[in-house]
């Protein structure tokens, strides 16, 4: 724990027995359950079968839109559920299957080495804190905390910000992982280039991609249909990525501390992450619990199978020690909360406070 938090106390130690007793009692394990590893088969499954459709049976523009559209759905579904969960070493007891379950994203292009850094170490740590959450810097085209710098375009970014979500797999694709991997950075900071195994699996996956993404459809189709394809599949998987992360810390009721040794670390974690359609049956599968940020931020190490039972138990453990647990009730809702902080933070400062004291 970094110096940044005071000491964990009662909170903290309150939400651990809770959560120790939930598994202690239903002598349930906190890994991957057989519903968690048949879902794992399904996505997976999903995932190379739309590819197949999309490379090898699409034969007009309507089922190749489809397929591409299933195809972005599939890999932001292996994100959200098989991914996340093997780089937080949440599926399993065995480091194995957490590391092959974390290298799923390296065959969707991205490298687990460097997310591992990026959202294990940077984000989880220090959620929505400006300089150290790489998660909340868009800058300088997004406003997304108070303590960013404001800028006059910035008023529209309310409008243009979508946009720009819709391109984020393709700058990982091309730009990000290089980029990082050349200056040593992260963002504003510094991490370790990957060595080794680490460099043979970045090196690998990228080549995997590339070959399944474009080097195999070359073979069948014309470059143009193959980067439409592309970019079709691309979009889907970035905004069902981008909005889903936004709509749990940057929303409205979402804190962006700056202050050091202010409060202790769990506090901290609630206060900047919210959940959202808590319970919807859909939403709670395809998104891999992460409708349940809060939870997960607080016990990233518990497979999300488990989120909606724990989340009542930390839910009481706020209320006892006077901590805000916020909730929001729908996908929908949490999407305009995120609109409506995008244009809050939009206004010129002076205005938001000229509002603020109205
Ligand atoms: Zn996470």
């Amino acid at each position: 724990m970094t110096s940044r938090y005071l000491p964990h106390g009662a909170f903290f130690r309150d939400l651990t027995q809770a959560v120790d007793g939930y598994f202690d009692e239903t002598k349930k394990t906190r890994q991957a359950t057989a519903a968690m590893w048949f879902k794992t088969a399904f996505i997976l499954s999903w995932f190379v079968g739309s590819w197949a459709v999309l490379v090898f049976a699409a034969s007009t523009w309507w089922q190749a839109l489809l397929a591409a559209v299933s195809l972005g759905l599939a890999m932001a579904g292996i994100g959200f559920n098989i991914q996340h969960d093997g780089g937080h070493r949440a599926t399993s007891d065995a480091q194995g299957w957490n590391k092959a379950m974390a290298l799923t994203l390296d065959v969707l292009g991205g490298s687990s080495y460097i997310w591992h850094w990026k959202h294990n170490v940077q984000h989880h740590t220090t959620p929505n804190v400006v300089g150290h959450d790489s998660d909340i810097d868009i800058e300088p085209f997004v406003r997304l905390s108070p303590d960013q710098a404001w800028r006059p375009a910035h008023r529209y970014q309310h409008l243009y910000t979508w946009f720009l979500y819709a391109l984020l797999a393709m700058k990982w694709h091309f730009v990000d992982d290089f980029k990082d991997v050349i200056t040593g950075r992260i963002g504003k900071r510094a991490f370790p280039r990957p060595r080794g195994a680490d460099l043979v699996a970045f090196i690998g996956g990228k080549a995997f991609f590339f070959t399944w993404a474009f080097v195999i459809p070359l073979f069948f189709h014309p470059v143009w249909q193959v980067l439409l394809g592309y970019v079709v599949t691309s979009v889907v998987v970035s905004l069902a990525l981008g909005l889903t992360f936004q709509a749990a810390h940057c929303v409205e009721g979402a804190a962006f501390p700056s202050g050091e040794g202010e409060r202790e670390w769990a506090v901290h974690q609630v206060m900047t992450s919210i959940d959202f359609a808590p319970g919807h049956p859909f939403w709670t599968w395809y998104l891999g619990g992460l409708n349940y940020q809060l939870e997960h931020h607080l016990f990233p190490r518990v497979c999300h199978v488990h989120y909606p039972a724990l989340a009542p138990l930390v839910r009481a453990v706020c209320e006892k020690h006077g901590v805000k647990y916020q909730v929001m009730p729908s996908v929908p809702f949490a999407l305009a909360s995120h609109g409506r902080w995008l244009a809050q933070m939009g206004r010129a400062p002076e205005a938001a406070a000229v509002a603020a004291a109205a």
